[in-house]
């Protein structure tokens, strides 16, 4: 494919395309890496902070234009990109604040005379990003890998090349050295030379499962640091004591944010039966208010899916799984790129609704006999991003902190991202850490100094 296209999924209009690199041009954006790298890595802490501290002002100078930008590339609501554009700021003040202490050297008492860990950056790092967060996605892997001194070159997903630019453009008004930050408009089936090449030294994968083991492997051939940020199949545990008054709002919105695309997304709700009739009424009259509309409203909960193609998918999905015994409780209507917000129930292992991803608006709605089943239930996932569990018996609910095998588990609380706290998967969803200080030295070399 000589373009890469952005289309509105809204109403199919073609927003812009772009022309793909050629492989020569990649060349040009690797040697350009390779030469900022020997500056930027020179530069203090302390001025890539200044740097960083722009970058989150422009961010916020630029939210309307961004927030639109991402709505008509991905359909995603309105209001959700603004909050998603400040959330970037967030993380931009965070590592401002904290980058310095984070990055500097620790002293560890041996008999030497001085010894220490020094975290130097290590090169250039390959973003290769997803569409479903356009602006976060990508801030959260480049505010704290550019600020311990490396350089990044992003391949963003091939629907949004309209936000890959804005980024690009964004660095460069905050005052990076071009170099720092730079865009490859690329097939990923170009990326196997890049991997292959000794200027990059680190991959940060965002994206699916599939994508996650073709990349991790070619990391592994190569010898480079990795970390895979993949799907997420998260349950959320009801007992019979949840506050539902007070939980189940936030329990829909962990479902139907940005239409259902978040890799953290509640996907199985599986709830004790004493509960079970109650919240599924009462989750149905949620979801049933929800707005639907275009996403450039600001009124709208529900836009469409990214593409119409992810339509299909999810359908095929949940017509397996109706084939296999699970019942449509509410929705299931599409058209185009559009999905009606759904619930489906009887849904059991086995079923695509139980064991895949579902990434878009439809909940899955599992019974669980008691508090042990439900628990049996929620961790059989080939994935391990994350697990919620409402209740108000919190003395039990620290009990079973062990026995949860994912990167997070809330209590009372939706599965969500936080500069403060470290973000990631296991088993399937990958591995790594982005955010916190775990994040920021994913692509550091943790050298020992020792000095007799
Ligand atoms: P995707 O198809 O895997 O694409 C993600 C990125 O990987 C895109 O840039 C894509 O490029 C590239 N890619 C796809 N196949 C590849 C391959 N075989 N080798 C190398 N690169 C490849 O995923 P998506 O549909 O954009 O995003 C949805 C998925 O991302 C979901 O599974 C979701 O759960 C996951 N996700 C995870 C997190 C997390 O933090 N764990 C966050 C958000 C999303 P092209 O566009 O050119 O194909």
């Amino acid at each position: 494919m000589e373009y890469l296209r952005s289309i509105n999924p809204y109403n199919q209009q073609l927003l812009e395309k772009y022309k793909r690199f050629s492989d020569p041009e990649i060349g040009t954006v690797l040697k350009k890496t390779e030469d900022t790298f020997l500056e930027w890595k020179s530069e203090s802490v302390e001025n890539r902070v200044v740097l960083l501290k722009n970058l989150g002002k422009t961010l916020l100078r630029n939210k309307e234009k961004y927030s639109v930008l991402m709505a008509k590339e991905m359909g995603k609501p309105l209001t959700q990109a603004v909050a998603e554009v400040e959330k970037c700021a967030w993380v931009c003040d965070f590592y401002a604040k904290n980058a310095v202490q984070f990055l500097s050297d620790d002293l560890i008492e041996t008999e030497a005379g001085e010894s220490f860990i020094s975290y130097d950056p290590i090169g250039c790092v390959l973003a290769i990003m997803p569409w479903n967060f356009p602006f976060w996605q990508v801030i959260r892997c480049a505010a704290p890998t550019l600020t311990a001194g490396n350089t990044l070159i992003l391949k963003h997903a091939s629907n949004v090349s309209g936000c890959a630019i804005a980024l690009q453009e964004l660095f460069i008004s905050a005052g990076y050295p071009k170099g720092c930050f730079q865009v490859i408009l690329a097939d990923h089936k170009q990326l196997e030379a890049v991997m292959e090449s000794d200027i990059v030294q680190g991959v940060s994968l965002t994206g699916s499962e599939k994508a996650g083991r073709s990349i991790a492997s070619l990391a592994g051939k190569n010898l480079k640091r990795s970390v895979m940020e993949l799907g997420g199949n998260n349950a959320c545990i009801v007992w019979e004591d949840a506050d539902l008054d007070k939980y189940l709002d936030t329990m829909v919105n962990a479902r139907m944010l940005n239409n259902g695309q978040s890799c953290i997304a509640a996907k199985r709700f599986i709830v004790v039966e004493e509960i079970y009739g109650e919240f599924l009424s009462r989750f149905r009259d949620i979801v049933r208010a929800l707005k639907i509309g275009d996403p450039l409203n600001v009124s709208t909960d529900i836009g469409v899916l990214a593409r119409e193609d992810l339509a299909h998918s999810l359908s095929d999905q949940v017509e397996k799984s109706i084939k296999m015994g699970a019942v449509v409780d509410y929705g299931n209507s599409r058209s185009g790129a559009y999905y009606e917000p759904t619930i489906i129930t009887e849904v059991r292992p086995g079923m695509p609704a139980f064991d895949e991803e579902l990434f878009g608006p439809v909940a899955a709605i599992i019974k669980a006999k008691d508090r042990t089943d439900a628990l049996a239930l929620a961790t059989k996932s080939k994935f391990g991003l994350g697990t919620m569990l409402f209740t108000e018996d919190l003395e039990s609910a620290r009990k079973v902190v062990g026995d949860i095998p994912d990167g997070a588990f809330f209590i009372n609380e939706m599965v969500k991202s936080d500069p403060r706290l470290p973000f990631g998967g296991t088993k399937a969803s990958g591995y790594g850490r982005e955010l916190s200080l775990e994040g920021m030295l994913e692509f550091v070399n943790k050298k020992t100094v020792y000095i007799a």
